[in-house]
């Protein structure tokens, strides 16, 4: 069941929610139940294989092979498209800034949104 839920987040390069990933499996399987799709995407998430986009409440594949450390996901307003990043660096040092007030950090969420390149570029020719 990972694997397939896996597959219809990868061919798609924007973020789904879990009825999207439903639906395009029930297109198969009929009697598809939603708690086996929550099953699998939470556990494809515990592995790193799918990240949880908190602020649209969605999922997206993960576009590196394996990474330790938090991502980044810019999120474009007009097409959807999703973009991840991966920086060790930029992610040391908001947790420098938030520790200067005590603060310790566990967990970092960054999503950005905006305009990808495509649409910029489409944009700028018309
Ligand atoms: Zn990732
Ligand atoms: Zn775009």
């Amino acid at each position: 069941m990972q694997d397939e839920v896996l597959d219809v987040l990868r061919e798609r390069s924007g973020p789904m929610s879990a009825y999207d990933v439903l639906g395009q499996l029930r297109q198969d399987k009929l009697n598809l139940a939603p708690p086996t799709i929550y099953r699998a995407l939470s556990s494809l998430t515990n592995r790193g294989k799918v990240h949880r986009l908190e602020s649209l409440n969605a999922f997206v594949a993960c576009q590196y092979d394996d990474h330790e450390h938090a991502w980044i996901m810019s999120i474009c307003d007009s097409c959807g498209a999703v973009n991840e990043i991966v920086s060790p660096e930029l992610l040391n040092a908001l947790s420098g800034v938030a520790s200067e007030s005590g603060f310790l950090s566990t967990r970092h969420v960054i999503e950005i949104y905006g305009q990808c390149a495509a649409c910029r570029a489409i944009e700028a020719k018309a």
